[in-house]
């Protein structure tokens, strides 16, 4: 079975969830299958092999998969998090996605300045949360290395927003 065909399985649809007319890609049956987790996030590693010395998540989703990633490259995870969760100072970005607008922090000395950081997140939509994210990977004056997705959903035009950085996406609609 191809990843793909593992995501396909696994993955559920929910329709009109969180709201009337969005159409919502659950991936926590993947996650939750061991040898599909372990699959989907060495795929996530591999493009980027020797490019990176950190992984950040987005909160919450993303969280498991830079753990996990990080883990598996011997690099440190760095948390991409909701608005008021991190206790110091911090970086803040906004951006508006599918379901409205939102906010993202990162912690203003999580690395050294010119780390090269992989940014995860289970599903790339409008690409609003990953570019808010690589902003504050910027503005703390490191590089984004790389984005890697488990699902694109490419009608939205998600990957135009990222600009030249590459970005990875298990499967895509
Ligand atoms: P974007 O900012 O529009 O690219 O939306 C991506 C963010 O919203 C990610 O953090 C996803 O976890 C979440 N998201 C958007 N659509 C879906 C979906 O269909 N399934 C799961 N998460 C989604």
């Amino acid at each position: 079975e191809s990843i793909e065909q593992t995501i396909e399985r696994l993955g559920a649809v929910i329709p009109d969830y969180p709201k009337p007319g969005i159409v919502f890609r659950d991936l926590t049956p993947v996650f939750a299958d061991g040898p599909a987790l372990r699959r989907v996030v060495d795929a996530l590693i591999a493009p980027f092999e020797g490019q990176f010395d950190f992984v950040a998540g987005v909160e919450a989703r993303g969280f498991l998969l830079a753990a996990a990633a990080a883990y598996a490259s011997g690099k440190g995870v760095i948390t991409v998090r909701k608005p008021g969760k991190l206790p110091r100072e911090v970086f803040s970005e906004s951006y508006s996605m599918e379901y409205g607008d939102s906010t993202l922090e990162l912690h203003r000395d999580d690395m050294p300045v010119g780390s090269r950081v992989l940014i995860l997140d289970d599903v790339l939509a409008t690409g609003g949360t990953l570019g808010a994210a690589a902003r504050l990977i910027r503005k703390a004056g490191a590089e984004v290395a790389g984005f890697g997705v488990v699902l694109e959903l490419g009608d939205l035009g998600g990957r135009d927003r990222l600009g030249d950085t590459p970005v990875t996406a298990l499967i895509a609609y």
